[in-house]
């Protein structure tokens, strides 16, 4: 397997998978290089991603979603209507919100398929040392070289690190699989019980998803688990299965492309900041990529032109996620009357706008 790909791609989660699907499915010689021995293990997820329709609806500029979204039926453990925004008073706003709830280990390997089947070869149980060039050695000392590599390792990514310099926030989240009955809507619990960030609760089959993110520079000292178990106490059900991770938190960093280099998704910071939603917008670039590295290597058109139709599909919404989160910053330093005073039903219609990526005050 070692030797010459038009496209070598590090990590094959949402991102990398989907960039070698479409390109492989344009022809394109594709390898994926992943350290993890299985795709998806270990689940470091909270598993909401809107419906395919309600995805149309929050990201209007995206072509074709039904052709990028195949979720299996496998990887779906149950749908929701529902979505709360709870404040420390406990008044929760409620909106309507199409969301899929994934088996995301699942979803992922759906994913890994579809881009076997399209062509794309896998190496998975090696990780990916040092990228020098079109050369990228791994970890087993063997190196293999590609026309274009694309980084899309999430934010450990070993590309980024090597050639961008441009610092991303990563948040701390943590969470818990739970067994029991739970409310049939989505809870996004903001205050002092998450500072910087939120809590969660994401019924699933059976069960719930539930965690929650901080930033520690709000969090006066205090570690992260002390506020998972504070905020589990609200919850009644026996846990079984317990994970973590980081999520990058300020946005799409500006320039993607550094000929034969590209990032794509966490990689790159494709995370919407107001929200924490990553897989869908990870998927999104994957495509743009994809499509453009088969063109690139058919007919020579230049990589950048990835950065070009992320813009024009999803550059408005990252930017008034990005905004609104720079406005949340404000939110986080306010003592929890205040923020039940930000999320009352005056200010109902700004939050839901500020959530869905959506300019909040109408231009701005
Ligand atoms: C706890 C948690 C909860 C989340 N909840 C949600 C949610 O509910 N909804 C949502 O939309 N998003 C959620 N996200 C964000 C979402 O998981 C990411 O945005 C999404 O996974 C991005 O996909 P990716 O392919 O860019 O990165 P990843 O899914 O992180 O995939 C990167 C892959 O690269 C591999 N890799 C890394 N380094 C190397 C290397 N050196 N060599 C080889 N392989 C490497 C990894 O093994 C991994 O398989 C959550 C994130 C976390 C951490």
């Amino acid at each position: 397997m070692d030797g010459e790909w038009d496209a070598v791609i590090i990590g094959g989660g949402p991102a990398g998978a989907t960039v070698a699907r479409y390109a492989a499915e344009g022809g394109a010689r594709v390898l994926v290089i992943d350290r993890r021995p299985v795709i998806g293990e270990p689940l470091q997820c909270g598993e909401l991603v809107p419906t395919n329709a309600e995805m149309a609806r929050l990201c209007p500029n995206v072509p074709d979603l039904d052709d990028l979204l195949r979720t299996p039926q496998t990887a779906i453990s149950r749908f929701t209507d529902k979505l709360c925004i709870v404040p420390p008073s406990g008044r929760a706003l409620e909106f309507e919100f199409g969301g899929q709830i994934l088996d995301r280990v699942a979803h992922d390997q759906a994913l890994e398929q579809a881009a076997r089947e399209a062509g794309a070869e896998f190496r998975l149980g090696t990780g990916v040392a040092s990228v020098d060039g079109h050369a990228v050695h791994l970890a087993d000392g063997t190196t293999v070289r590609g026309q274009v590599i694309i980084g899309a390792g999430g934010p450990h990514d070993p590309l980024r690190r090597a050639r961008w310099r441009e610092q991303s926030l990563h948040v701390a989240v943590s969470f818990v699989l739970m067994e029991g009955d739970f409310p049939d809507r989505v809870e996004l619990h903001f205050g002092s019980v998450a500072p910087g960030g939120y809590g969660w609760m994401i019924p699933k089959r059976g069960g719930a998803n539930i965690g929650l993110g901080i930033q520690p520079r709000f969090a006066r000292g205090r570690p992260l688990r002390e506020f998972l178990v504070e905020f589990l106490a609200h919850y009644d059900g026996r846990i079984t299965y317990r994970g973590g991770g980081l999520l990058p938190m300020s946005g799409a960093i500006r320039r993607f492309v550094k000929p034969p280099h590209l990032l794509v998704g966490d990689s790159a910071g494709m995370v919407f900041p107001s929200n924490g939603a990553g897989i869908v917008t990870a998927m999104v670039a994957g495509r743009i990529a994809g499509q453009v590295i088969a063109e690139h290597v058919r007919d020579g058109t230049p990589l950048v032109e990835y950065e070009r139709r992320w813009e024009a599909q999803m550059g408005c919404e990252m930017r008034a996620s990005q905004r609104a989160a720079w406005f949340g910053a404000l939110l986080f330093r306010l003592p929890d009357p205040l923020v039940n005073l930000a999320f009352s039903r005056l200010s109902r219609p700004f939050v839901w706008r500020a959530i869905t990526c959506r300019p909040m005050f109408g231009l701005f």
